[in-house]
């Protein structure tokens, strides 16, 4: 038996194909891009090649993310909140707080002992607190995205990004390399502005242990700012970008031990 999580995100696409044991025979990320279509056809062949199956081999298929609905192969779909959880509290029950930063969005998801969701708060209104405000400054800094953490933990005199709007801080950064601060400051200075957005979101759900998920989870000068601005330690999970396709996966395989 094989089963299938997919996650179509804004940003990337990821999926998780798993065997009736729960192992993870594959896992993959490809950009969205703009034919949505394409993404969701492509992480699936991709995922399969990789686990040795074809894609008529899948038993179960369970899609979540914004393009959830768009995949044709799935046999249910499930939201990213859920997904996100499961996911999680499979690879770090204890976590009671998670935070998951994504390319155009942010959500903050409290969660039981035994991992089932209390509550929620989402962002995906606003470009400042998600991953979009950072692939913009990258661009116009023309540092890499793989980079602009460990630039912002290389300051010793963070830049104060006081605009809130992702336009007018973009304005703002130029001014500030204008003036001659370094690209190291600035960077923490972004850094700390998304860490003050997400402390917004938080608000009172702030209990401990706090994880964090979605492709942000990778940059290491996010995690040392918010952990700076919530006061607190943040565990990061293996693969923490595939945790809702891996939800996904978990979600098809009791599905399909249950039919
Ligand atoms: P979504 O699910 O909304 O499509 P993801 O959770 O896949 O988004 O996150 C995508 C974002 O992750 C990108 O916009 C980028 O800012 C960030 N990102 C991706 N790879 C890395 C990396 N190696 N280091 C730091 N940030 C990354």
């Amino acid at each position: 038996m094989f089963v299938l999580g997919v996650d179509i995100g804004s940003t990337t696409a990821k999926a998780v194909i798993m065997d009736e044991e729960g192992r993870i025979l594959a896992k993959n990320i490809i950009p969205t891009g703009v034919w949505v279509d394409k993404a969701i056809e492509t992480v699936r062949q991709k995922a399969c090649s990789i686990a040795g199956i074809l894609p008529s081999d899948i038993d179960y298929c369970v899609s979540t993310g914004y393009g959830r609905l768009r995949v044709p192969y799935m046999d249910a779909q499930v939201t990213e909140i859920t997904c996100h959880a499961r996911g999680l509290h499979s690879v770090i029950p204890e976590a009671k707080t998670v935070i998951d930063i994504g390319g155009q969005d942010s959500k903050v998801i409290s969660l039981d002992k035994d991992g089932s969701i209390l509550n929620f708060v989402m962002n995906d209104q606003c470009a400042a607190g998600t991953g979009r405000f950072i692939d913009v400054m990258s661009r116009i800094m023309d540092i890499p995205i793989e980079e602009v953490g460990d630039f912002a933990l290389r300051a010793d005199e963070p830049a104060a990004i006081s605009s809130v709007c992702t336009v007018f801080a973009e304005s703002e950064v130029i001014s500030k390399a204008s003036t001659g601060v370094s690209a190291e400051n600035i960077m923490a200075g972004i850094h700390l502005s998304i860490a003050r957005r997400i402390r917004g979101l938080v608000g009172q759900h702030n209990v401990p242990p706090i994880a964090m998920t979605g492709g942000l989870a990778q940059n290491k000068g996010l995690i040392a700012a918010l952990e700076q601005i919530l006061n607190c330690s943040i565990v990061v999970p293996e693969d923490p970008q595939i945790i809702g396709a891996l939800g996904a996966a978990i979600i098809a395989r009791e599905r399909m031990m249950e039919e």
